[in-house]
Formats: C-alpha cells, sequence, structure tokens
C-alpha cells in the first residue's frame, strides 16, 4: 500500500516535472501544477479501467479465467480467485456427498419419502415409487394424503402417534395377489417427515402359514388323540369282555400308529427345510431306488386288499443320481405308496426310470386310479391338503406325503410333475437335472 502511494507520488512528481519542463520560460509554476493534475488524473483514469475490468470478471463468474491485472487490483482479482475456488470446492464436495447419501437411501431396499412440513413429497426414492405407485418427478410437492388414500394411513397420519408403523395394503393389491406395506413415519428437522414403507407381503403370508400350519398339526393330532383317550376310559369304565378287549386295543393301536406317522412326516420336514442341501459326492443307484419301492408297493398293495395292484417297474437306463440316498428313497417310496393307496384294488401301477431327450432323469410312478381334478392341482403338494379327506385317512395319510416329494426334488434342483385325469389316473414324477446323473457304476 506504502508502495503503491509512493509511486502515485512519484507519477505526480514525474507530471510536475514535465509540466514545469514545457512550460519553462512562460508559466512553469502553472505548467508544474497542470502537469500534475494531468498526472493525476491519468492515474485515476488508469485505475478505474483496471477496476472496471475486474468488476467485470467478477459480473461474468467465470473464476477460471481472471483478468490480468496488476497491481493492488491483480491482488484483489487473485484473492477473490482463490476465495472463489475454496469455496466452489467445498460446494462440490458437498454436492457429491448429498449425491452419494441420496445414491444410499436409493439403494435402500425399503421405501423412503421425505415430507415437509405441510405433508407435501419434497424426495422420495424408487423403492417408494414402486410401492405407492408415484412418479418422482410428477407427484413431487403433492400431499402424501391425497397419493396415499387408504383410511388406515390418513387416521394414523393425522392421529401423529408415530411409535409404530401401520400395514396398509399397496395400490397393486388384488384378491388373487394381496400386497401389504408396513408404514412408519418419523418427525425430523421442522415438522418435517421421513415416511418409510417396507413391502410386507411375504412376511404376512408366511406368519398366516405358521398360524394355519399349527392349526392344521394341532387338528391332526387331536383328532386320534379323542379317539384314543375314548377308548381308554371306555375300557377303564367298562368290564370288557376278551374279544371286545383285543378289539379297542387294536383300535388304539391304529390311532397310536396314526399319530406316530404324523411325527415321523413332520420330523421328516423340519430335516429337510433345517439341514443344507445334498451335494455331489453321494451317488444312488437308481436300480436300488426301483428295487426297494416295488416291494415297499407290493407289501403295502397285499396289505391293503387280498387281490392287490399289477405293479411293474422298467428301467430304460441303467444310472445313478447324485444326491441323499435317505431322501430319494423316502420321495420315491411315498409316490408309489400314494399310488397304491389311491389306486383300487386291481388297478395298474407302473414305474419308470429314463432319461429325457434333454438329458434329464425322470422317476414316474403312474396308476390307473381316480385321478385329480385340475383345480386341485396347484394346492395338491401344500401341507395337509387332500382332496380325498376320508381316503386318506382310511389308508393312513398324513397329507404331508407329497409336501415332502417336493421338497426333496427341489434340494436336489429336480421338479415334480404332476399329470392327471379324473377318472383315468395320474403320473406323479421327479425330474432330475443332466448335472446329477451318470451312467451306474454295477454292470445292469
Ligand atoms: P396323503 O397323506 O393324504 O396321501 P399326500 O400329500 O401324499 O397326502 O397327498 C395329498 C393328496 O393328494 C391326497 O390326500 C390325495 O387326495 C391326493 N393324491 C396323492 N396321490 C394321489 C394319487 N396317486 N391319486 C389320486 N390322488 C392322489
Amino acid at each position: 500500500m506504502i508502495w503503491r502511494v509512493f509511486r502515485f507520488f512519484l507519477f505526480q512528481l514525474a507530471g510536475g516535472i514535465l509540466g514545469y519542463r514545457m512550460a519553462l520560460g512562460v508559466h512553469p509554476l502553472e505548467g508544474a501544477v497542470a502537469g500534475m493534475f494531468v498526472a493525476s488524473a491519468s492515474w485515476v483514469a488508469w485505475d478505474l479501467t483496471r477496476a472496471q475490468r475486474l468488476f467485470r470478471w467478477l459480473r461474468e463468474g467465470d473464476i477460471t479465467n481472471p483478468p490480468a491485472v496488476a497491481g493492488l487490483w491483480g491482488e484483489a482479482a487473485d484473492r477473490v480467485r482463490r476465495l472463489l475456488r475454496t469455496r466452489d470446492r467445498a460446494l462440490h464436495e458437498s454436492e457429491a456427498r448429498l449425491q452419494e447419501f441420496l445414491a444410499a437411501i436409493q439403494a435402500s431396499p425399503n421405501g423412503i419419502i421425505l415430507l415437509d412440513g405441510g405433508g407435501r413429497i419434497e424426495w422420495c426414492n424408487q423403492t417408494a415409487v414402486e410401492h405407492f405407485g408415484l412418479d418422482a418427478r410428477r407427484d413431487l410437492q403433492q400431499h402424501i394424503g391425497n397419493l396415499v388414500r387408504d383410511p388406515q394411513f390418513a387416521a394414523y397420519q393425522a392421529g401423529g402417534d408415530y411409535a409404530h408403523d401401520v400395514a396398509i395394503p399397496g395400490p397393486a393389491s388384488t384378491s388373487s395377489r394381496p400386497v401389504r406395506l408396513s408404514v412408519h413415519l418419523h418427525r425430523y428437522g421442522e415438522g418435517r417427515k421421513l415416511m418409510m414403507s417396507r413391502d410386507i407381503t411375504t412376511l404376512e403370508q408366511a406368519d398366516a402359514m405358521r398360524r394355519d400350519f399349527v392349526a392344521n398339526v394341532s387338528h391332526e393330532i387331536r383328532t386320534p388323540l379323542t379317539v384314543l383317550a375314548g377308548f381308554v376310559e371306555t375300557m377303564q369304565s367298562l368290564a370288557l369282555g376278551d374279544a371286545d378287549r383285543q378289539r379297542y386295543l387294536g383300535l388304539m393301536a391304529q390311532q397310536a400308529q396314526r399319530m406316530q406317522s404324523l411325527v415321523d412326516d413332520l420330523l421328516t420336514l423340519s430335516r429337510l427345510e433345517g439341514s443344507p442341501p445334498p451335494g455331489m459326492d453321494e451317488w444312488v443307484d437308481v436300480r436300488q431306488i426301483m428295487e426297494h419301492c416295488t416291494l415297499e408297493g407290493r407289501s403295502l398293495s397285499e396289505m391293503m386288499a387280498p387281490q392287490g395292484h399289477v405293479l411293474t417297474a422298467l428301467m430304460a437306463q441303467d444310472c445313478a443320481v447324485a444326491g441323499s440316498r435317505s431322501e430319494l428313497f423316502s420321495a420315491a417310496v411315498n409316490l408309489v405308496n400314494n399310488a397304491v393307496r389311491y389306486t383300487p384294488a386291481g388297478g395298474n401301477i407302473q414305474l419308470l426310470w429314463r432319461i429325457l431327450e434333454d438329458g434329464q432323469g425322470e422317476f414316474s410312478v403312474t396308476d390307473s386310479g381316480p385321478g385329480i381334478a385340475p383345480e386341485h392341482l396347484p394346492r395338491i403338494t401344500e401341507r395337509f391338503y387332500r382332496v380325498d379327506r376320508s381316503r386318506s385317512r382310511e389308508t393312513g395319510g398324513t397329507g404331508l406325503g407329497l409336501a415332502i416329494v417336493k421338497h426333496v426334488a427341489h434340494r436336489h434342483g429336480a421338479q415334480l410333475r404332476i399329470d392327471s385325469t379324473p377318472g383315468r389316473g395320474s403320473t406323479f414324477a421327479i425330474v432330475i437335472p443332466a448335472s446329477r446323473i451318470r451312467a451306474a457304476s454295477a454292470p445292469a
């Protein structure tokens, strides 16, 4: 600054000397004053030009291109440029952080909507768009109550008690495909709200399934238990003859057996659900499965009806299957037992193992039984679902057989295919992927 003032005076002095010399012999003193005045005016004009360039640069706002001005104005330009660059960098950083933050919220599996003090949408992520059928742009600044019109939500929002969430149907919910959403409001900032939504459809379905399952199991156990308790009471209160006693004990044993089968099947299911899927290190000969099934089927058939069934087994290729021996035996036996139990005496049952054209292996059981009406087929593998309840009970069914078969099939990457025509019979087939099949090591 001192140097600048010094230079100003130097400039004036030079102007004064120049004026003095130019007016020498006429009016040297006036010439010196005029020279100093001209020097001051030019100094100010020059300074103003530089200031003008600096202001133009500031107005244009392009900080990358500062004016090349010397002196104090140049220094001011440099300071301003540095300040602006620091501010710009901070702005970029906070913008990047904001974008990262928004990207993280976008990636959230939960729907998130930010509401202003008046309940209008300020921002929402893609999941919220899907949950509520919103349009992320068009619906901005729209009141949430106009877009989520469920009365339960309206009451929840108006109530102001946001300690818990509220479960409402999603806008895409239909009776055949229900969608349930859990919505939770959280207060933040000044009157703002964060609205979180979660798809709880599968959770609620699983919960309903669990409740149904417990109710079904209780019901299945209570029936034989009640019968058993009745017999015990009768035997305690009545003096029965030997023949009656034997008959009652036989019936009691039957009920106990029923409960035993139910518990066995339940344990099998829980083992299947709780253990890792079978690997590729154990190979089971299909021949052994076929032999075991034939023996089991024939002995059940003889037990059920004196004339039995015509049971045949055909193995087109001698193969081995990678998987759990006990699970594959159990699934195959379940299918054969069902065929025997539901096919009237004298009917045909055929077991077949073959390799399909695409290399998959198929184990199938075809019977000439009553068949299954198409409306039952989608639900037939559900636990405790029965088409013919009384036939199932009479023959000692638990209602869990096909659920076990389906589970075993899925654990082996296989599929359970059911093909049935009422009155003509059924074919139940387990189709095993080619990767789990190889030629049997033992000769055919
Ligand atoms: P269950 O122990 O009652 O046999 P499953 O799960 O094995 O239970 O079978 C479910 C229902 O599917 C049975 O109750 C029966 O109505 C029907 N079903 C199964 N296999 C056959 C079959 N081979 N022929 C006709 N109906 C069958």
